[in-house]
């Protein structure tokens, strides 16, 4: 499953910056993930929980940002919400669209419990 691999590259990710910090349980992390970005959030969500199974972020809660895509119009510089990749201008009918938002796939928080707490 696509997105069992992402889960695992993301746990691998947030161990790896938690263990380099001297954490010693990871208790939450955020995502952007972008409604482009080809990803179903509830299925991460459910890859995550599996992903962390024995690791340092076992039970950590997953919070799950998803920005609505937004494309640009390269003629009329129009800016417009789009749900998939082949938009067309709502003002001029260009095909030239650059996506502005919406592709994000990033980790943006994670919340690392030191020792001692
Ligand atoms: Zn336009």
């Amino acid at each position: 499953m696509h997105e069992m691999s992402i889960a695992m590259s993301i746990v691998d990710a947030v161990v790896a910056n938690a263990e380099k910090e001297g954490g010693v349980r990871i208790s939450g992390v955020e995502l952007l993930v972008g409604k482009l970005a080809g990803i179903e959030a509830e299925s991460l969500k459910f890859c995550f929980s599996a992903a962390t199974k024995g690791t340092i972020a076992e039970g950590a809660a997953l919070v799950i940002g998803e920005p609505e895509g937004t494309g640009e119009c390269g003629e009329c510089g129009m800016r417009f919400p789009v749900t998939f990749y082949y938009a067309e201008c709502p003002k001029c009918r260009s095909l030239r669209i650059t996506i502005v938002s919406g592709e994000e796939f990033l980790i943006q928080t994670i919340t690392i419990e030191e020792e001692g707490e």
